[in-house]
């Protein structure tokens, strides 16, 4: 039908022979041609008929009809050319008066006139066959065409004020008046709106262009979903934990008081490392508060059992607690056995009797374990209000001993890089704990990069400045003494308590510094005889710390909690020896004089510049307790310094520019630079 169309309007085009167009096609076509036809001409009218028909047909609203129309409406242009080229031809034929009369010159001749009824026989055909065309079209499916209609998706809009804005201003009117905001704001969201929307409509038309950009498209929508679908099952995403939190109906203040558990007080920080797992198992929180009864410890004790697996334990500590919000009066009564009391006696009761019940229970079914209100291997804390056991947490193991570091250039405990300030995973913006046993300690440069790969599952990027170790040097004491034991306990992580700590360049001999290795959360308890055999073991040549750092005496003890913070509190006065060269030479025993006079001096000793950014600058007093021998070999000389706990050794010997008086270097009256430092002895422990 169309190329037919196409056919009639060239045929109309050739008929009429005039080459230039109307602006306007409908107003013309039915005014002038009207007017025209009321004076003589009959089939102008059934014309006008038709038009009206198509407006009634485009009020009836259909769009197939608003083609057709269309398509008449280009045709009755076309007419209209012919008409014109009528009114050229014979001026006769029109009535005078009308505004397109007027605007016609002279008239020409009537020589035309024989062509008239020629060219309205071509009407009146034209017009039969428009009607055909318009039935043909009628006839044919409705098809969606939209108003303004470029594309078929309409996405070239846009450019109007956006339809919301009057909606906007009545819905969020209220708001926008406490917040003082300026007249016109929903105008000017509007235009913000109006200004995102075209790039994201061409964005989009160009998409749809290229097969190849829309399947990218999509391929990297399918890759975001997979990656927020994972991490909501991992329940990793801190939005959804914090959307479980607030979802959580407030707490009672009456039920806060009795949150306490009766035995078991857990440590903050397995309370934190745990959050994560706790979030995960808190579903269905409220469907568990109606399983809760004493006849149901037996599953939690067995599910308990599946995550027990792998654990060794002797001492065990039970605790019960009603969780935060307390229990319904309802649960807390048929937990009591029914006994009815006030309130805060009923949920005490209640814990009472779940705590009973759960010793009972968990004896029979371990019956090698003792169950303590101290020192236990293992705490276990039976949230009442969840009906589930906290993750179990073994408590960990306190080892002492004492270190001696043979060499230079290992610090004491693990440094982090100074580049990504990756504690273990060494990739920038991570730092997260290993979670496998030993995962977190590294021995090796090479096992250590291997680790790091091992425990990164995201894309960040590696850092180039520690391979990816997390660490600015790759051994430590802690490590190269706390690996093997981490592993021998399947620990999570040996945590180092040294008394005091020696600089990085500065060996440690005699009979070594007292250290406390802190095991966290050992699934393996080792009997006390294996100390000795561990110890042995971490200074066998084989160990990855043979001939660097090794264990001094009676190698390793049970320690405890408490050790640690003695340590850190003791005040041990230490033995050095310093090696150092005398800038214009050594003058003998002269020199040798003016240095052993200095001991049992009471220094001033004002914080070294080079640790002056991380401790406060203050002036301490310290006494040399005791001085030499002396060594001296041409300009550089060897000196054994006893001193008081938290003497500079460095700075006594250098001076420190005249931080710390008397020194050395000043009572020379020469410069002296530091070759190297040894502590020789920690004395007092
Ligand atoms: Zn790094």
């Amino acid at each position: 039908a169309e190329s037919e169309v196409v056919n009639l309007r060239r045929q109309l085009v050739e008929a009429a022979s005039t080459q230039h167009r109307l602006p306007t096609q409908k107003s013309i076509s039915s005014t002038s041609l009207g007017s025209a036809g009321a004076a003589s001409i009959g089939p102008a009218k059934d014309r006008d008929e038709e038009d009206e028909e198509d407006a009634d047909e485009k009020e009836a609203g259909s769009s197939a009809a608003l083609l057709v129309t269309e398509e008449i409406s280009r045709q009755c242009s076309v007419g209209d050319l012919i008409f014109e080229n009528l009114e050229a031809a014979g001026p006769s034929l029109i009535s005078s008066g009308g505004p397109r009369a007027a605007s016609i010159g002279a008239p020409p001749e009537a020589a035309g006139q024989e062509e008239v009824p020629q060219l309205w026989d071509r009407i009146n055909y034209l017009e039969r066959r428009c009607r055909t065309m318009q039935k043909k079209l009628d006839a044919r499916p409705i098809i969606f065409q939209s108003s303004s209609g470029q594309g078929p998706l309409n996405l070239e809009s846009g450019q109007s004020r956006p339809g919301w804005e009057p909606w906007l201003r009545d819905a969020a009117g209220p708001v926008a008046l406490r917040l003082n905001l300026p007249q016109g704001w929903e105008r000017r969201l509007g235009d913000l709106a109006t200004a995102l929307e075209q790039p994201l409509r061409s964005f989009t038309q160009r998409l749809l262009r290229q097969d190849k950009w829309l399947w990218m498209f999509y391929v990297h929508l399918l890759v975001l979903y997979t990656i927020v679908g994972s991490c909501i099952a991992s329940g990793s995403s801190p939005v959804l934990q914090g959307a479980k939190q607030a979802g959580s109906p407030g707490k009672k203040p009456s039920s806060s008081r009795l949150a306490a558990p009766i035995s078991a007080e857990v440590d903050n920080n397995d309370n934190n490392s745990n959050n994560g797992s706790n979030s995960n198992n808190n579903n269905g929180n409220n469907s568990s508060r109606e399983v809760a009864s004493l006849s149901d410890l037996g599953r939690l004790l067995e599910v308990l059992g599946r995550q027990l697996e792998g654990i060794e334990f002797v001492r065990v500590q039970l605790g019960v607690t009603l969780g935060e919000r307390g229990l319904s009066r309802e649960t807390a009564v048929k937990l009591a056995s029914g006994r009815d009391a006030s309130d805060s006696e009923v949920q005490q009761l209640a814990k009472e009797a779940v705590l009973d019940h759960l010793r009972l229970e968990f004896a029979t079914r371990y019956p090698g374990t003792e169950l303590v209100s101290q020192e236990p291997d293992l705490k276990l804390l039976l949230d009442v209000s969840l009906w589930q056991f906290a993750p179990p947490i073994p408590t960990a193991i306190f080892l002492y001993g004492r270190y001696r570091k043979l060499v230079r250039g290992i610090p004491q405990t693990r440094w982090p890089c100074a580049v990504c300030r990756g504690e273990r995973t060494g990739r920038y913006g991570k730092r997260k704990l290993g979670s496998e046993p030993g995962s977190g300690l590294i021995s090796e440069p090479g096992a250590s990069s291997a680790s790091g790969k091992a425990g990164g599952t995201s894309s960040l990027s590696m850092c180039e400045a520690c391979k990816g170790s997390g660490l600015q040097y790759a051994n430590s004491v802690q490590d190269l003494i706390g690996s093997s034991l981490v592993t021998a306990f399947a620990a999570e992580d040996g945590v180092f308590h040294g008394m005091g700590r020696e600089d990085i360049d500065v060996r440690c001999l005699g009979s070594g510094r007292p250290f406390v290795l802190e095991l966290r959360a050992p699934r393996l308890r080792r009997p006390l005889q294996d100390l000795q055999a561990l110890g042995a073991a971490v200074n066998s040549p084989e160990a990855v710390g043979a001939g660097r750092v090794e264990l001094s005496g009676a190698l390793l003890r049970l320690s405890s909690r408490a050790e640690p913070a003695r340590l850190k509190g003791a005040a041990a006065d230490k033995t050095y020896t310093i090696r150092f060269r005398v800038q214009g030479g050594f003058g003998g025993p002269e020199d040798e004089a003016r240095i052993l006079a200095l001991a049992g001096s009471v220094l001033d000793q004002r914080t070294p510049s080079r640790v002056e950014h991380r401790r406060a600058d203050l002036v301490r007093g310290r006494t040399i307790l005791a001085l030499g021998p002396i060594i001296a070999e041409g300009d550089e000389v060897e000196l054994t310094i006893k001193a008081e706990s938290g003497t500079y050794i460095k700075e006594f010997v250098h001076g420190d520019a005249g931080r710390t008086v008397p020194s050395v270097s000043g009572t020379l009256g020469r410069k002296c630079d530091v070759m190297w430092l040894d502590v020789r002895e920690i004395h007092g422990e």
